[in-house]
């Protein structure tokens, strides 16, 4: 194969976590190329919500790197040449009865004594901030400082400052194998296209991410995690901010000191309330969390879950028409936090699997990578990120691709 260009790092992926490694390198000078198999956001990050929140986070080194994350959105959003949608209205997570309370309380205390804007509201609280919540919900976790964008437009947004910094993208380019010289040290990456001479590879590629590893031989313990989602027609404000149950936590985070009061089939699919209003005045439903491989095809058993669970809190949408529905997989690791990480291959690094939390934590993770490619002081520890954590000599996790 002939080589058609080189490159001082080449990033796979162009979702929000490949465009902002991308960024973040491409505005410390370096030359980049960023390959992408489809379109920008033709991912996860096209088939998810928008939501940069602190309230779903334990407290500790996941509340902190999101803050970090957080922080950097507003001084982003002026520096691109592009409307990426960011509002910082905050977030409720709904509490809908005294044990969930029992449980609430000192978690919003411990966020609270890291110094979040976060706070319980009482059962008139809740109500005179939203009144359309139903009538019974005890009350509301409220976290003033999280944000919401739209993911499409922050990931072309990145590229196309990529662009502006004399970055070069590759879409429709499928990464095919990675090239290693005598000592084992990255040398160039094979796409369908041709060949890209590089020292550096960035493995953004999300739940294809362990495709991309075991190219070099490195297990990563990605799985794809299933997430479903409606969408409302336009319709009156239902809600002015980000509205969870706080029940959420446990769907993704698992274990739990009291019982939901759910159906079967919202516990067999890992339902939990999540609405997300708009800008065009619509509102998005969810939430879903399970385990199907790479299977994309949205379930009318799931959706029905998800709006029943829905109107639980919000009575007043039982008569508004969903409008469609789309279906994304988280890139999940045991642990939740993500690999950003140098590897045991020199010149091969990883940046995947952000599970829920990809959007909110993309711009951190770009900022991240380049301060370990460059050999900085990172912003925040990276040891909880390092992929050596896990065992990466076991075999390649087998994944049944059902998305091309
Ligand atoms: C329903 C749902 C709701 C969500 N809501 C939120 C939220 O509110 N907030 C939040 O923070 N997170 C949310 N997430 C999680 C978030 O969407 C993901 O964590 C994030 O999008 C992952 O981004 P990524 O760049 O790692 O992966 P992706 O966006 O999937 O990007 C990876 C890219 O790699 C490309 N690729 C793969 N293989 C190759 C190859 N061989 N060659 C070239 N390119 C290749 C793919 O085409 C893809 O575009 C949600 C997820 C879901 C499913």
């Amino acid at each position: 194969m002939p080589v058609n260009e080189s490159a001082e790092i080449v990033v796979i992926g162009g979702g929000v976590i490949g465009t902002a490694t991308a960024y973040f390198l491409a505005r410390k000078g370096f030359d980049i190329v960023l390959v992408e198999k489809k379109g920008i956001a033709a991912g996860t990050s096209g088939r998810c919500d928008g939501n940069v929140l602190v309230c779903d986070k334990m407290p500790g080194y996941d509340s902190r790197i999101t803050q970090l994350s957080q922080d950097l959105f507003p001084k982003i959003a002026d520096e691109l040449d592009y409307d990426i949608g960011w509002i910082r209205r905050g977030s409720l997570l709904l509490i809908e009865s005294e044990a969930e309370m029992a449980v609430a309380r000192p978690f919003s205390d411990k966020l609270a004594a890291e110094g979040f804007p976060v706070r319980i509201l009482d059962q008139r609280e809740i109500h005179a901030d939203e009144p359309l919540v139903a009538p019974d919900v005890i009350g509301a976790m409220e976290t003033a400082c999280d944000g919401t964008l739209n993911p499409m437009a922050l990931a072309q947004g990145l590229a196309h400052g990529v662009m502006q910094r004399g970055g070069r993208l590759r879409p429709y380019t499928v990464v095919t194998d990675i090239l290693l010289d005598g000592n084992g040290q990255v040398e160039g990456v094979l796409t369908d296209r041709g060949k890209i001479l590089t020292p550096r590879v960035v493995n953004a590629a999300g739940i294809w991410a362990p495709a991309i590893g075991g190219m070099v031989g490195i297990n990563l313990p990605i799985q794809p995690r299933q997430g479903q989602l409606l969408v409302s027609e336009r319709t009156f404000r239902v809600g002015r901010r980000k509205m969870m149950e706080f029940g959420y936590l446990m769907t993704k985070f698992g274990g739990a000191d009291y019982a939901r009061d759910t159906t079967p089939e919202m516990e067999k699919h890992g339902v939990a309330f999540v609405f997300e209003p708009t800008e065009a005045g619509n509102f998005l439903i969810g939430s879903s969390r399970r385990f199907v491989g790479m299977d994309t095809t949205s379930d009318i058993e799931v959706q029905r879950a998800m709006a029943q669970r829905a109107i639980r809190f919000i009575p007043a949408i039982r008569d508004i028409r969903m409008i469609r529905s789309y279906t994304g997989l988280r890139p999940w690791t045991p642990d939740h936090y993500p690999i950003v990480s140098e590897t045991g291959v020199p010149g091969f690094y990883v940046a995947a699997g952000h599970e829920g939390d990809g959007i909110g934590l993309s711009l951190i993770t770009g900022k991240l990578m380049s301060q370990i490619i460059r050999g900085e002081p990172t912003d925040i520890d990276v040891g909880p990120l390092s992929i050596n954590r896990f065992s990466t000599s076991t075999e390649l996790t087998e994944l049944t691709d059902k998305t091309d």
